[in-house]
């Protein structure tokens, strides 16, 4: 077999190795690797740190994959969501008592 070709596991067709889908078919022929530009990291990060829930789905689609360096890149991606969370559910407690303690000191102290 030409180590430079790869023939599709669904219609046999033959494709450069190089290809990520069949030209004939379209079948997906091996893994795609997710960029781990710098660009691309601070992107996920961002978006994991300011908008929580969202982070969490390149989080895992980047742990899933069979690469070292982007699995570090998705699991601080969770981990920032997971501190965004905490941060977030913190400081809205915080919130919360101040005001309990202001509505409380304003009529006297108790009921
Ligand atoms: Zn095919």
């Amino acid at each position: 077999m030409d180590p430079t070709q790869i023939i599709c596991p669904k219609c046999g067709a033959i494709n450069s190795v190089s290809s990520n889908f069949c030209q004939a078919c379209g079948k997906q022929l091996r893994e795609i690797p997710l960029s781990t530009s710098v660009a691309k990291q601070l992107g996920i990060y961002l978006l994991s740190f300011f908008l929580p829930p969202l982070g969490l789905m390149p989080g895992i689609k980047y742990l899933r994959v069979h690469d070292s360096k982007a699995n570090i890149v998705g699991l601080i991606a969770i981990i920032l969501t997971i501190i965004s969370i905490i941060l977030t559910f913190w400081t809205f407690s915080g919130l919360i008592n101040s005001y309990t303690k202001l509505l409380g000191s304003q009529l006297g102290g108790g009921f």
